[in-house]
């Protein structure tokens, strides 16, 4: 029997925002501040994700009672073909020990946040939630699509087998305040604001993008994906798993030329095409979401410059510090 139900409020409850340091779990904590709940967090020093033991007693001694299971091993294109070890053995400790202690200690409601990387690279676009194990994955990006498969398809078994309340979501590409900006690891538009503010810090004729500039992404921002989260917490959702989505795309190129203009860089884009251009388009149709009533309220331009000014704000405080780049 599936599970449903609607959370009628946060006011009193025992909610635990895993990941709460990320760049999704920090827009969580934001949007959850007023919103009357008991905040439950662990920071990685007090407990080890991907420890079984360690997070069933942790649950039974904190006792959540709504999971928003955001918590993972994260990481661009680049890290993902390059690490795919760590994605799959870390996402897939980390979401078995958080989903099946859920079950274990009776959480009400769980809602676990998976990639739009679990879809086929040749699923028709818009990209519905039926098209999930319909055919082959990005290869450069396999390892990561699978452990995020296997945590859909836990909370579908267990809405099954147990009458669980667990909902999966699938976001399309995040961007905003928090983000890594690592040079290599970073994805699309934190790694493209890096550069473009680089090459215009140095006065360089040029910013690099990477790939052909062909594909097309749809960028999410982190306020607007806690916002929902929040809303998929609350609603009787009927599905296990849901797409929220802004509902267009951009192409890569004009996604770098609306970062140069965010970032005052007036030189000409140029694109590495050693670099990866991965599955080319990736649009999710979120309709079931927009039926709950759940609409996206960050407009694009004012959210990349938001997300500029962040990075602005700690590229400063980094370099003030003298700390290497690592963030
Ligand atoms: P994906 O959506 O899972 O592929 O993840 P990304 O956020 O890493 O986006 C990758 C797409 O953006 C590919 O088409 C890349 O070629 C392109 N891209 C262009 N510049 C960059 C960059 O600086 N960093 C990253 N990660 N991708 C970039």
């Amino acid at each position: 029997m599936a599970a449903e139900g609607s959370i009628n409020s946060f006011s009193g409850r025992r909610v635990w925002v895993t990941g709460h340091r990320g760049m999704l779990g920090s827009a969580m904590m934001r949007n959850l501040e007023t919103s009357g709940a008991t905040l439950l967090v662990a920071g990685r020093a007090e407990l080890d994700l991907t420890d079984a033991v360690a997070v069933r007693r942790w649950m039974e001694e904190n006792r959540p009672e709504l999971v928003f299971h955001i918590g993972a091993k994260v990481g661009g294109i680049h890290a993902n073909a390059t690490l795919p070890a760590d994605f799959l053995y870390d996402n897939l400790m980390i979401q078995t020990n958080v989903i099946d202690g859920a079950h274990r200690t009776g959480v009400e409601k769980l809602v676990f946040v998976a990639s739009n990387c679990t879809y086929p690279t040749n699923a028709e676009q818009p990209i519905t939630e039926e098209a999930m194990l319909t055919g082959p994955l990005d290869t450069n990006i396999r390892a990561y699509a699978v452990s995020k498969i296997a945590g859909i398809e836990m909370c579908r078994a267990y809405r099954t087998q147990h009458g669980s309340n667990f909902v999966a979501i699938i976001p399309p590409n995040l961007y905003g305040p928090g983000d890594n900006y690592h040079p290599q690891h970073s994805h699309v538009v934190a790694g493209m604001l890096r550069r473009a503010h680089e090459a215009k810090h140095a006065g360089a004729r040029e910013f690099t993008v990477w790939g052909d500039g062909t594909p097309r992404r749809e960028l999410l921002h982190v306020d607007d994906l806690a916002a929902a989260l929040k809303y998929v917490m609350l609603a009787p959702t009927t599905h296990e798993l849901y797409n929220i989505g802004c509902g267009h795309d951009l192409q890569i190129s004009e996604l770098a030329t609306l970062i140069a203009e965010v970032v005052g860089f007036e030189g000409e884009i140029v694109y590495d095409r050693s670099k990866p251009n991965g599955t080319m388009r990736k649009l999710l149709d979120s309709s079931k979401i927009r039926a709950l009533g759940w609409l996206p309220a960050v407009d694009e331009r004012a959210g990349l410059a938001t997300a500029y000014a962040d990075f602005q704000r700690r590229h400063t405080a980094l370099a003030q510090e003298q700390a290497p780049h690592r963030f």
